[in-house]
């Protein structure tokens, strides 16, 4: 890192992250007196914030919207005390001690300890009329844009829970709900597979993928194949949704920390510990098996807990060494 580099403040607990692991790491870091400050990164709340009803988390009996869940984290962490803050980790620098992150390529601070918490975003099919139509009827959040296609035909791929999810949430608001599988199967819970098959306005295409999105300005059709046919043909839709998978947002560690071939951090089973010391990861940048909002917090908690006991250690050695230097 060169000299002219301004470091703005020094700080025990960096969490770089928003979603439920992130604040829970805030909640637990802030009530371990460790002053957490937290960075939201580019999407506030995390993948929650694009979802509707989350019927699974514990102690929410009657289910929770997803934004609604993730103001109620960010609220306990900062009545816990954490110093959450909107802004992007732009680059960082593991190699020093304390470590160091640039904030909005403005700023840099100063961490004893960092926690990954960035999550993990959408996957796109990779077709130039996906990119083109982006934003103009093509979509990976059928719940920030289903709306806008209230009672008109669209379409969606995938076949987990994310697609089920999203082609359920798109059936009550469209006419109509064409989901695309590109096998003759869904990976889908048992549970979603059978609502998606009993409603009456999704239409399933099995080993059905998508040749092109149609359109000049907006969608207007989507032409498919059938892959075991070869056949092609078009379906008149007014807007594409994709819900096929996320990756892990780990860009910014590439070549610092170990990740698998897919690009999810790597920790040490049954911790949160990375393979530099002082460095954790959480959620879902380092979770593709789970991939829950809980399991996120779960390893949250863990994170927290770890860095705390890491700079306890560090605290106890500074102090032993000064005392030998006194000596
Ligand atoms: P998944 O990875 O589970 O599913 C991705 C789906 O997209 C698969 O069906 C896959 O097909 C399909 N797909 C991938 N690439 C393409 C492509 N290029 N063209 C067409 N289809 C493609 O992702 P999800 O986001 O659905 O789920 C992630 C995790 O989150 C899972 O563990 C899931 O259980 C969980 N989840 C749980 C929820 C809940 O409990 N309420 C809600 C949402 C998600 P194929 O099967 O052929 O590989």
């Amino acid at each position: 890192m060169s000299e002219e580099v301004k470091t703005t403040e020094k700080i025990s607990c960096l969490i770089i992250g928003s979603g439920p692991a992130g604040y829970t790491a805030a909640i637990y870091a802030a009530r371990a007196n460790l002053k957490p400050v937290l960075y939201s990164g580019l999407q506030p709340g995390g993948q929650l914030t694009i979802t509707t009803d989350v019927e699974n988390y514990p102690g929410y009996p009657d289910g929770i919207m997803g934004p609604q869940m993730m103001k109620d984290f960010e609220a306990q962490a900062r009545r816990m005390g954490a110093d959450l803050r909107w802004g992007t980790v732009s680059k960082v620098d593991l190699n020093s001690r304390p470590f160091k992150a640039e904030i909005d390529e403005e700023t840099w601070v100063e961490a004893d300890s960092i926690i990954i918490a960035t999550g993990a975003s959408a996957k796109w099919l990779g077709l130039p009329s996906e990119e083109r139509l982006n934003g103009y009827g093509v979509s990976a959040c059928a719940v920030c844009d289903g709306f806008f296609f209230k009672d008109k035909e669209v379409a969606i791929v995938g076949a987990g829970d994310t697609a089920c999810e999203e082609a359920l949430y798109l059936a009550k608001l469209c006419s109509k709900v064409h989901m695309l599988i590109r096998r003759d199967a869904m990976r889908a819970s048992k549970i979603m597979q059978d609502r998606v098959l009993a409603t009456e306005n999704i239409e399933v295409y099995w080993n059905t993928e998508t040749d092109e999105i149609l359109g000049d300005k907006h969608v207007s059709a989507i032409r498919v194949f059938n892959n075991k046919t070869q056949e092609k043909h078009d379906i008149p839709v007014s807007a594409f949704f994709v819900a096929i998978g996320h990756q892990p947002n780990s860009d910014l560690f590439k070549g610092m920390i170990d990740m698998d071939e897919s690009g999810y951090i790597q920790t040490v089973p049954g911790t949160s510990k990375t393979n530099i010391e002082g460095v954790f990861a959480c959620g879902d940048v380092q979770d593709k098996i789970y991939r829950q909002a809980v399991s996120a917090a779960g390893s949250g908690c863990m994170a927290a807990l770890d860095a705390e006991r890491y700079l306890s250690v560090l605290e106890h050695s500074a102090k032993s060494k000064n005392k030998e230097s006194v000596a």
